[in-house]
């Protein structure tokens, strides 16, 4: 059966790959992007190695955009029934140095947004008997990281939401994980000077970088029948960077 994916952030890095990997597995894919324009070009370019999305501006971190977002989703192209939470963004400075901004736009676009999107599609999973919510959190999420106040606080609150929602939706067949992604060679990470990056690779047990494609193939898992015994997890995938 074709089932509806909605992938937020699909036109970034590990976002692409994720849309690829869920088309590839027989979802039909809608994505979000937010600085309206960027769209055309990413949408030429996968057409042109083979892949038909649906695209759709919305601004994770204000509800009424999600809201609004996820009305026209439904009524043009159906019901959404995996809700991959992956957009993000970070503002790095250390807490001395943290404005508040800085810390609410951090907050809102990384913790606020999986609210904001998961409010309008949940009850329509339950109704129907079938969802899977992927939020994509970070290793940073699980270990705190020098300079990262915001963003590891607004990752490490996906773990709560998660397994709390995993709770109250588990017995209408809703999953809910989170996955928290290590150094993954996306353009970020590659512009690091190179040996910054080798120092970052030396401290990665597997002595590499992850590959967005192996975020995505374990994203696809979780979407599927077969990971419906999986629910309120939270799966590392950072080459044993950091264990618990
Ligand atoms: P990118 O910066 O490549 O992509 C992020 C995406 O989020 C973009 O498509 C961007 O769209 C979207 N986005 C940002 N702000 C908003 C907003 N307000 N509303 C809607 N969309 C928004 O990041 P990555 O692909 O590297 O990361 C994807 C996820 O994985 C993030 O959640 C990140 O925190 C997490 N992660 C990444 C790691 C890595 O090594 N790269 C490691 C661990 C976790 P637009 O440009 O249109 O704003």
């Amino acid at each position: 059966m074709a089932r509806i994916a909605l992938v937020t952030g699909g036109m970034g890095g590990i976002g692409t790959a994720i849309c690829q990997k869920l088309a590839d597995s027989g979802h039909t894919v809608v994505t979000t992007y937010s600085r309206p324009g960027k769209e055309v070009a990413w949408l030429a370019d996968q057409k042109e190695q083979g892949y038909l999305f649906h695209a759709y501006q919305c601004d994770v971190a204000d509800f009424e955009s999600c809201q609004a977002m996820a009305a026209k989703v439904v009524a043009e192209v159906g019901p959404v029934d995996v809700l991959v939470n992956n957009a993000g963004i970070t503002k790095d400075t250390t807490f001395r140095k943290m404005s508040k901004v800085d810390w609410d736009v951090v907050l809102r676009t990384d913790l606020d947004s999986v609210f904001n999107i998961s409010k309008p599609f949940v009850d329509g999973m339950a109704d129907r008997g079938f969802g899977r919510v992927i939020n994509v959190s970070s290793i940073n999420g699980q270990k705190g990281q020098f300079g990262q106040t915001n963003y590891s606080a607004a990752k490490a609150g996906m773990h709560g939401f998660t397994k709390a929602l995993a709770q109250e939706v588990a017995r209408k067949g809703v999953t809910v994980n989170t996955v928290s992604p290590g150094y993954i060679a996306t353009e970020m990470v590659m512009a690091v000077k190179e040996e910054i990056r080798q120092s970052i690779i030396a401290g990665i047990p597997v002595n590499r970088l992850g590959k967005p494609e192996e975020i995505a193939d374990l994203i696809a898992f979780l979407a599927s029948d077969h990971a419906g015994f999986i629910t309120g997890s939270n799966i590392a995938i950072n080459g044993g960077q950091h264990m618990f």
